[in-house]
């Protein structure tokens, strides 16, 4: 069986959801395909959903601001009738500074250039509002088998900026679902449960793909929104040969642990990035602590199949946790591990590519670098938007300028292309 669309957008996870509502809402005629039976059960299910704003590239940093109004305003944005909603839950992040960072110079004038809220704390403040903190210095991390792991490495942090507006998502597969529940209204349809297999195309234009239950979706716009099964897709399309960024499976692992004795870390905690122990963390369902990597130079990068992969957790989790129980000497480590593991479909740059290709009509957002959950609803506008700008103009010479319309700034879409030179501004980790 054969359907036609206007627009085929491969991926239903949160940005490909988001892609599909924004193009809906502009009348366009559009199918959702993915591989899974529901949306938003790929890497958007393991995701940590947190919503920060602190980047190290003025264009991340107003990418975030703009993306977290969105968040704010779930309900409105997605005009929702009475289904249940994902919810944002506005905790703050606190950033340690430390040499990595270099203070958060960096990150403090470009939130004040974007009007975007912070304050700085001072290690008193640190320890009024998280009591079980210690602050000593352990820089750089270290493997749980190096003798010297655990023992301070002199002097203390110094201080932090907290990012107050930050928060999490506390169900972002469910936030998936709303949006593709809200590209319904407006007439998108999804084909669920299928693997596209194929990308078709005739004389250099993408023409639709096939599935693999052998039928064809037909369509003169395809949108490569795979996650960490990007590169498949853009292999199928044969478009890797002019992109200077790659985009790969990285697999990671998410620790949750229970708060300590005598602090309510759900209620009580917040969002805290500190690159002295490699480690970011949230408040999580059930009194818990939820810890991320940092991803520092002595864990080795695991880049793997994104379709066939450990799913079970290795040392790397109690690795995380003994990070973590530097800064938290009360923690408890239970002896079973719970938490998460899933794929970043990370960049060479660790900044995404909202792009088109070399094949006319076939479009990517990928290589989202374990940072793009917080900006789903924007990037779904920038790809409408790029699909728009193509029809009039060459948007690898002639970048869209694009509006962010919350907070009112105008970015250049060249920042995000496949093409661009790698760029030496980013942190090249999870933090962008
Ligand atoms: C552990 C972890 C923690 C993270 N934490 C944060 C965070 O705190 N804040 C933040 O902003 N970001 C975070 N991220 C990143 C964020 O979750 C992702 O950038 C985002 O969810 C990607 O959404 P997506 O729609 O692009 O991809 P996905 O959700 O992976 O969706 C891609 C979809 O494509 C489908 N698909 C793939 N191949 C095919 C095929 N051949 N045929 C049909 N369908 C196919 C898959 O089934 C999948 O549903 C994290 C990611 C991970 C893994």
């Amino acid at each position: 069986m054969t359907r036609t669309a206007d627009v085929i957008v491969i991926g239903a996870g949160v940005i490909g959801a988001a892609t599909a509502f924004e193009l809906a809402k502009e009348g366009r005629r559009v199918i959702v395909a993915d591989r899974l039976t529901q949306a938003g059960h790929g890497s958007t299910a393991g995701s940590c959903a947190i919503i920060r704003m602190h980047y190290s590239t003025f264009d991340g940093t107003a990418f975030a601001w703009e993306g977290y109004h969105y968040w704010r305003d779930w309900a409105d944005y997605l005009e929702a009738r009475d289904e249940p909603l994902a919810q944002f839950k506005e905790v703050g992040c606190l950033v340690m500074k430390t040499a990595m960072n270099e203070g958060l110079v960096k990150h403090m004038e470009n939130s004040a250039k974007l009007s975007c809220p912070f304050e700085e704390w001072d290690p008193a403040r640190i320890c009024e509002a998280l009591p079980i903190y210690n602050l000593d210095r352990f820089a750089p991390a270290k493997r749980l088998d190096d003798p010297s792991f655990g023992e301070p490495t002199g002097g203390a942090l110094e201080g932090a900026v907290l990012w107050p507006n930050a928060g999490y998502v506390t169900d972002p597969a469910l936030s998936a679902q709303n949006l593709l529940e809200a590209a319904k209204r407006w007439g998108a349809e999804a084909v669920l449960g299928h693997e596209v297999t194929g990308v078709l195309q005739n004389a250099g234009r993408v023409t639709g793909v096939s599935l693999s239950d052998g039928s064809e979706l037909h369509a003169p716009v395809v949108i490569n929104v795979a996650g960490p099964a990007s590169a498949k897709i853009n292999a199928m399309a044969g478009v890797l040969d002019d992109m200077t960024i790659e985009t790969k499976p990285l697999r990671q692992e998410v620790v949750h642990v229970p708060s300590p004795a005598g602090f309510d870390f759900e209620a009580n905690g917040m969002i805290v990035s500190d690159s002295d122990i490699s480690l970011y963390c949230r408040p999580e369902h059930g009194n818990n602590i939820l810890v991320g990597s940092e991803d520092p130079e002595c864990d080795t990068h695991q880049w793997v199949n994104d379709a066939a992969y450990d799913e079970n957790f290795t040392d790397q989790w109690t690795t995380q946790a003994q990070r973590y129980a530097q800064r938290v000497p009360s923690l408890g480590i239970p002896s079973r591990m719970k938490g998460v593991v899933d794929l970043y479909d990370a960049s060479t740059d660790w900044i995404p590519i909202y792009d088109k290709s070399s094949l006319g009509g076939f479009f990517m957002a990928c290589g989202t670098s374990g940072n793009q959950y917080k900006n789903a609803p924007i990037a779904g506008k920038l790809m409408a938007a790029l699909v728009a700008h193509e029809e009039s103009a060459d948007h690898d010479t002639d970048p869209l300028v694009f509006d962010l319309p919350y907070i009112g700034e105008k970015v250049n879409a060249g920042f995000y292309s496949r093409k661009r030179p790698i760029n030496e501004e980013s942190s090249f980790s999870v933090l962008g």
